[in-house]
């Protein structure tokens, strides 16, 4: 014995849950930067498989570019191939799934398998009207992927990133005004139907996403901690 007691820690699983525009990739960059933890976004991961050209990729391409849900199927795969990394070990913030109950139900089984549980499921609440201007001006560095806006958040210098300096801005093919549209309506057909599931398991919050990125982001990180100890 050496004195010390050894703690073994789960990691945390957390879920931003809102419509597309609601900020959960802004938010969940933010917590990966203070609390270690790992965002896991399955958009991400399916722009990647696209521009990879992998059968999951081929299979998502033109799903994404209407603003349609990509096959259960293949984002749990994804997703699951995703989770058994050794960084996700640090805990992580699933931003983006589950999207569906048969995703949410796909989430349990993978995590009642490894001894962890979901510490929240965090609602970013917010006005749909106002998802469609916050979408189609958006875009990101192609470096550092720091997101930038046409009207909310210039760069000081135009086509240059203020976190990296890095001058290649890209824009996501499905945030345009039409495709928006039917992601919005997506995400109210079948993934707003996972606030209720998550509330009946005793782990929802919910939080007003319209306001200040920072000030959002200070409330949320008081959520995150209460819902860490
Ligand atoms: P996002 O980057 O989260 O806005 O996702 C972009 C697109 O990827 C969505 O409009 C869907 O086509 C697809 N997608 C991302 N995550 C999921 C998911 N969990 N289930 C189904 N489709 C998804």
């Amino acid at each position: 014995m050496d004195g010390t007691t050894a703690v073994t820690t789960t990691p945390a699983v957390l879920i931003l849950l809102g419509p597309p525009g609601a900020g959960k990739g802004t938010q969940a960059r933010k917590l990966e930067e203070r609390f270690g933890l790992v965002q896991l976004s399955t958009g991400d991961l399916l722009r990647a498989a696209v521009a990879a050209g992998t059968e999951a990729g081929k299979a998502a391409k033109a799903v994404m570019e209407a603003g349609d849900l990509v096959s259960d199927e293949i984002v749990i795969a994804i997703l699951r191939d995703r989770l058994g990394e050794p960084d996700c070990a640090k805990g992580v913030i699933l931003d983006g799934f589950p999207r569906t109950t048969v995703q949410a139900g796909a989430l349990d089984d993978l995590l009642t398998e490894s001894g962890q549980r979901i510490n929240a499921a965090i609602s970013l609440e917010v006005d749909d009207a106002a998802m469609v201007t916050r979408i189609s001006g958006r875009y990101t560095c192609g470096s550092c992927g720091e997101g930038y806006h046409d009207t909310f958040k210039t760069p000081a210098k135009e086509g240059v990133c203020d976190n990296c300096g890095g001058t290649e801005m890209k824009r996501r093919a499905d945030d345009n005004a039409e495709t928006v549209a039917s992601r919005l309506e997506a995400y109210h057909a079948q993934t707003a139907p996972l606030i209720a599931y998550y509330a009946d398991k005793g782990v929802l919050k919910s939080i007003d996403a319209m306001g200040d990125i920072e000030a959002i982001s200070d409330a949320l990180a008081t959520i995150v901690q209460g819902a860490m100890d």
